[in-house]
């Protein structure tokens, strides 16, 4: 029997890929995901070897195959717009150094919003994100890119299968490009995944279902085809958890690592103080494909407790 792969998004903080994944073992997950420095900027510390030594060892031990383990770039870098050309060459640069980051730690899938067309054609981002990907991909690395589907939120880029086939087709390195399916964008994208054989049937055709690298698995606030980008909770928005289940337990997408980026949980439902995770829980419930209406609930109780 093929084992559920599915973690969540962690911190990787002082102690880099050792604290991500002490995290992620606080949570039960095979798997998890990080970005290497904040998300929303480009500082960065060298990865220290030391500690990839000693997280390779941890997981050995755990039975975390690294190739399942996923990073994600900041999201403040764009490869969608050449108006300040200066940036895209920066973007270039840091994603190009990212994926080298990736290496040293044996990271094998790194992440990617293709970008933003800002104050140009839809036509005309495409094509800067396929010609900054051929040159990132210049042969010095091995991490593959995968590109996330995203909501259509603004002037984003590859919120339709047609979009990210676009760009795919155009980047020469066919074996360091992929897709990251996120379950959120997807469905604030205009595609019913309540019917997800019809959407992974598009995909497979027009893409390949072996170019899917990892699937972000996050309920949604808004309704189909909002383009609004808020996740939620597993089984509190509006795709629902049968619906979720289906995805994540999808025969032909059982060797792809699921990586949930749920909201943090407030003491109440509109508060931001005192935040707390929900993967172990969220986990819990997928594993027993079980949707248990109290778990928010339960969450605020156990955190308070410390
Ligand atoms: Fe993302
Ligand atoms: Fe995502
Ligand atoms: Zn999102």
């Amino acid at each position: 029997m093929k084992m559920l792969i599915i973690g969540s998004h962690v911190s990787f903080g002082t102690k880099q890929i050792l604290g991500a994944l002490e995290e992620a073992l606080n949570y039960n997950s095979n798997t998890f995901m990080f970005y290497t420095g904040a998300p929303t900027n480009t500082i960065r510390k060298p990865i220290d070897n030391d500690i990839v030594s000693r997280a390779k060892i941890t997981m050995k031990e755990k039975n975390i195959d690294i190739n399942n383990v996923v990073c994600h770039a900041p999201y403040i870098v764009n490869l969608g717009s050449k108006k300040d050309l200066e940036k895209y060459n920066f973007s270039i640069n840091f994603i190009r150094n990212e994926l080298k980051r990736c290496d040293e730690m044996g990271i094998t899938k790194m992440v990617l919003h293709p970008g933003n067309a800002v104050g140009i054609t839809k036509e005309e981002g495409l094509n800067n994100i396929a010609e900054a990907l051929n040159s990132i991909l210049d042969g010095t690395t091995s991490c593959k890119i995968l590109l996330e589907t995203m909501a259509g939120k603004g002037t984003e880029c590859g919120c339709t299968t047609d979009e990210l086939k676009y760009i795919i087709d155009k980047v020469n390195c066919q074996n360091q490009i992929g897709v990251c399916l996120d379950t959120c964008h997807i469905f604030d994208g205009g595609y019913d995944i309540s019917n997800f054989d019809l959407y992974l049937n598009e995909f497979d055709e027009k893409i390949g279902i072996n170019k899917i690298g990892c699937i972000h698995v996050n309920d949604s606030k808004n309704i189909l085809g909002s383009h609004k980008d808020r996740h939620a909770n597993i089984g509190t928005g509006n795709i629902g958890f049968n619906n979720l289940i289906n995805i994540i337990y999808h025969e032909k997408l059982i060797n792809v690592p699921k990586i949930l980026e749920t909201p943090y949980i407030g003491d109440t439902d509109d508060s931001k103080e005192r935040l707390y995770p929900p993967y172990k829980y969220e986990i819990e419930m997928i594993r027993n494909k079980n949707f248990n209406p109290n778990f928010l609930e339960e969450i605020r109780k156990e955190y308070k407790k410390d």
